[in-house]
């Protein structure tokens, strides 16, 4: 199995401060439940499975430290966004879906919210409300449509505001108007997803870190090695995201692709004052390849999207793109011309996990004894903590309400092999670059 790549460190992880990683798997374990990738989905399976039954025994295994994968390096927005936004699921999905998905999101969102102060997790949360904002005539069109979209399914709390009424908020000339909706959190995500270490910890969950699986067996029960250890276990939780395809049982359910970062230093009081911004509300625009930025408590203004990477055969050395951050701190200045020459004190990137229906997936593989989570296409802070509890039920085999979770497939369409994998990507992307552009035509972005 392919090791994974050093990559430069995101904002949160080089401000945690001294972090001590648990030790290795070494010799020879047994779990009734092992848990593969120690992100948010696999933190929260462990503590949940724990919760529901203290006397199972749940191991995690995780390739690098906490907070390596995306749970380590994201946006911060813990949000109700599905796929490709509302408009655009509904397109290829149909009404029904959207409406089972957003229910699921808004959920996801509270569930997050409630974990978070149940368990006094320390991750500088806050709920500042999200503005999706419309730069241009078009994208001004594309959100009405939106709002329209979301009331005629009989959701409340997503709502139009004028220029006025958005730049109150968030000032920045470009701005014709927006989505407002409350039901966003913003986390510091190096210390909520190491916070779930520590909690899944105290519930005696066992997780080990520097221990990357490197095959699994299966022999009535799974056979997992690790570099110096094995786990014995008789079910096993994939919870590896845009790793996933590393694994022969789900390469060809998800592929990696790159979305890039960077944080500017600690704006001044006089910098920040034409923006106003004091309610730090969350904020994303109308593409279809977002930009999503946020005011951070130490007043830095970080902002990722734009570009995205593919690379062929799902190669993951992509963490990096110089094109990308130079993108993203001209729009910074294309969004607030005053703040031109600001420093940018990080720049870093990682991959999320897409999959051809660009929704997420998880079930069960084969039989009941595996499940997986996968397929959250940049949008996985709240939802892989409900996909944590969707899984919980899966492996424990329990009845709930949650096995009507829109996101359990029980058909998928593979990515094809390459080169037309590859060809297939880059087609998409194509297609949201022009889509894009013909939104933004007469704009300098
Ligand atoms: C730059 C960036 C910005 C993003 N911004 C946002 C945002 O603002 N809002 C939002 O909702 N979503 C965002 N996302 C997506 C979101 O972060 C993810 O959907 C979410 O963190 C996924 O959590 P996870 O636990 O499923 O996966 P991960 O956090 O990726 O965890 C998977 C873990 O599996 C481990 N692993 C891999 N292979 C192995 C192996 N062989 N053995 C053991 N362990 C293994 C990895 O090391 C990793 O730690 C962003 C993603 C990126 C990359």
């Amino acid at each position: 199995m392919d090791a994974l790549p050093e990559s430069p460190l995101s904002l949160w992880l080089d401000t945690y401060g001294p972090y001590q990683p648990e030790p290795p798997l070494t010799g020879e374990h047994r779990a009734d439940i092992a848990v593969i990738g120690a992100g948010f989905a696999g933190l929260t399976t462990a503590y949940e499975l724990k919760r529901a039954d203290p006397s199972l025994q749940v191991a995690v295994l995780e390739a690098r430290t906490v907070g390596y994968g995306a749970s380590g390096r994201n946006g911060s927005f813990a949000m109700t966004v599905v796929g490709l936004g509302f408009g655009t699921t509904a397109l290829i999905h149909g009404k029904e879906f959207l409406k089972a998905a957003h229910t699921y999101m808004e959920r996801a969102v509270d569930t997050l919210d409630e974990l978070i102060q149940r368990e006094h997790l320390d991750c500088d949360r806050i709920r500042p409300g999200f503005l999706r904002v419309a730069t241009t005539p078009a994208y001004v069109r594309r959100l009405q449509h939106d709002v329209e979209l979301m009331a005629s399914l009989g959701f409340s709390g997503i709502e139009w505001i004028d220029a006025g009424q958005t730049r109150s908020m968030v000032n920045s000339e470009c701005y014709l108007g927006a989505i407002w909706e409350p039901r966003l959190l913003l986390v510091n995500p190096a210390r909520l997803v190491r916070a779930e270490k520590q909690l899944a910890c105290r519930y005696g969950v066992r997780v080990y870190e520097n221990s990357p699986v490197t095959s699994i067996e299966r022999r009535g029960q799974f056979i997992l090695k690790t570099p110096q250890g094995v786990l014995k276990a008789d079910k096993i939780a994939f919870t590896v995201n845009a790793y996933s395809h590393l694994f022969p049982e789900l390469r060809r359910r998800q592929i990696p692709a790159f979305t890039y970062m960077v944080a500017t230093e600690p704006l001044t009081g006089e910098q920040l004052a034409p923006i106003g911004w004091e309610g730090q509300q969350g904020v994303e625009d109308a593409r279809n390849l977002i930009h999503y930025y946020r005011i951070t408590p130490d007043r830095r203004l970080v902002m990722g999207g734009g570009p995205v990477g593919l690379t062929f055969a799902n190669n993951l050395h992509a963490d990096s793109s110089e094109k990308a951050w130079r993108h993203l701190e001209e729009h910074i200045h294309f969004l607030f011309p005053h703040l031109k020459g600001i420093r940018i004190t990080h720049r870093w990137g990682g991959p999320f996990s897409v999959t051809t229906s660009l929704t997420p997936e998880l079930g069960y593989l084969h039989d009941k004894q595996a499940v997986y989570s996968l397929g959250c296409i940049g949008h996985g802070v709240s939802m892989s903590h409900l996909n944590a509890q969707v899984l919980r039920d899966l492996l424990l085999e329990r009845q709930s309400d949650l096995l009507d979770c829109p996101f359990i497939h029980h058909r998928f369409i593979p990515w094809p092999p390459e080169p037309l994998r590859i060809a297939a990507a880059v087609a998409l992307r194509t297609y949201l670059q022009i889509e894009d552009a013909w939104y933004e035509r007469g704009l300098k972005v």
